[in-house]
């Protein structure tokens, strides 16, 4: 169970000496209780303190590291809806291998899991995992295909085998990588859970329902094996949205420690939008990991795209660097234009002067990464701000134009832009980026 903030206190010194960075042991209790704050960050915090508390502030969804150098983490989440506050790690997107595949697709599909990078708003996005599934009858392909996987794509694995020999036999091979072994039954809890605490690996353990699953993930956490990942065995999408929002409910809201932890599915191959859909329903509710039958790229980018939307920190709008950006190769007398630097504005603005085929300067002042009309309304985007940036940055002695274009938007502060830029005109451009094209046309080109 949870403990509140006066049961925390209690296990504190109750110095109140400050070094944790709060007033009082009560108020650091208090940021404890909401995991605001970490234990740790008291010194003098007693072992019975560290162990009572280490147990209630852990994230009631165990955060997973995967990997050799434990860079790929899932898990760790708080939250049952990203608006609450936000999600902490989003879901990796693995692609799948099979033992079975022919030796050209099997290469082919290793070289594009390991070659594939999509950019979206400035981030370089690539596949999480190589997922490697064992459907023939020989132990020793499938672990010397675990091992080719991992060579090739240097993506942390997931094992797949229903024979526990083999997979204790891909664990040895791969040890220390931090891959997951996939699935231990409660037949095959004892031996796989030994070969994946030998070895370094995280163990996926499936049941035919939930309480199944509870109890099996309850009788390995007494048994001190804590890196577990929740494979559910579904028979329809809908069952499987349903059983992953339980399970997460459970863990979030009743604090229900067996079932909090990070959930693995493998997408049937079938239609590619039966895939998709499999795919969507685990990324959006509330995938762990999502491994794709096979290498798809369209589906890929649109997976991605999808997750970037929902796993960013709606508290950090992702924001590009406030700076005078060259589009092309602008010279001094090229159109100089002004946007935030808000990521989304600024490349989708950015793209489309490119798409114009001029060269311009792209004047990008600091505004919290918010966008146009959030900028304005907040008072960051204002005809003193955008001056004050352009004077303080010494724009005038890099370009000899004098005119600026402002998004249509905020049309209004055309004249407090003027006051602040003497000897400027100002004009205002076209309110949505995809008319850009066509003002630079009538505008500029005429
Ligand atoms: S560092 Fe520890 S003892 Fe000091 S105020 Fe914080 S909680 Fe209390």
């Amino acid at each position: 169970m949870a403990l509140t903030g006066l049961q925390i206190q209690k296990l504190l010194p109750k110095t109140n000496c400050k070094e944790c960075g709060s007033n009082t042991c009560l108020a650091f209790a208090m940021k404890l209780a909401a995991k605001k704050a970490d234990l740790s960050q008291c010194p003098y915090a007693s072992d019975e303190a560290k162990q009572v508390l280490g147990a209630a502030s852990e994230p009631p969804v165990r955060c997973i590291e995967l990997g050799t150098d434990r860079s790929l983490r899932v898990g760790g989440e708080t939250e049952l809806y990203r608006h609450e506050k936000t999600f902490v790690h989003q879901t990796a997107i693995a692609v799948n291998v099979s033992d079975t595949d022919s030796p050209e697709e099997l290469e082919r599909t290793l070289r594009l899991v390991r070659e594939y990078e999509l950019e979206r708003v400035g981030e370089k996005l690539q596949v999480d995992m190589i997922a490697v599934t064992q459907r023939g009858g020989d132990p020793a392909r499938f672990v010397s295909l675990c091992t080719r996987a991992q060579d090739v794509t240097h993506r942390p694995l997931v094992m797949r085998s229903a024979d526990p020999g083999a997979l204790v036999s891909a664990a040895a091979a791969t040890k220390g990588a931090r891959g997951v072994l996939a699935f231990a039954t409660e037949q095959t809890a004892g031996v796989l859970s030994a070969s994946a605490r030998d070895n370094g690996h995280a163990l996926a353990v499936t049941a035919p329902d939930l309480n199944g699953l509870a109890a099996l993930t309850a009788r390995l956490r007494g048994e001190g094996v804590n890196d577990i990942i929740l494979h559910f065995e579904t028979l329809s999408p809908a069952e499987h949205f349903q059983t992953n929002s339980i399970a997460r409910r459970g863990a979030l809201k009743d604090n229900f420690r067996p079932l909090g932890y990070p959930a693995l599915k493998f997408v049937d191959r079938g239609h590619p939008l039966d895939e998709t859909v499999g795919a969507v329903t685990e990324i959006t509710k509330y995938g762990g990991i999502c491994v794709l039958p096979s290498f798809n790229a369209a589906q890929i980018a649109s997976l991605m795209t999808l997750r970037l939307n929902i796993y960013t920190d709606p508290q950090k709008p992702i924001q590009v660097e406030p700076r005078v950006y060259e589009i092309g190769e602008p010279g001094p007398d090229s159109p100089v234009f002004v946007t935030t630097n808000f990521s989304l504005t600024y490349f989708i603005v950015s793209g489309e002067i490119e798409n114009s085929n001029i060269s311009a300067w792209l004047v990008v002042p600091e505004c919290e990464g918010m966008s146009v009309l959030t900028a304005w309304a907040a008072g960051k985007f204002t005809g003193n701000s955008i001056g004050k940036f352009i004077r303080d940055i010494g724009l005038e002695k890099t370009v000899s134009s004098r005119e600026i274009i402002i998004p249509g938007y905020v049309a209004q502060i055309s004249g407090e832009l003027e006051e602040n830029l003497p000897g400027w005109k100002v004009t205002v451009g076209p309110q949505e980026a995809g008319d850009l094209e066509g003002f630079v046309k009538a505008r500029l080109h005429s």
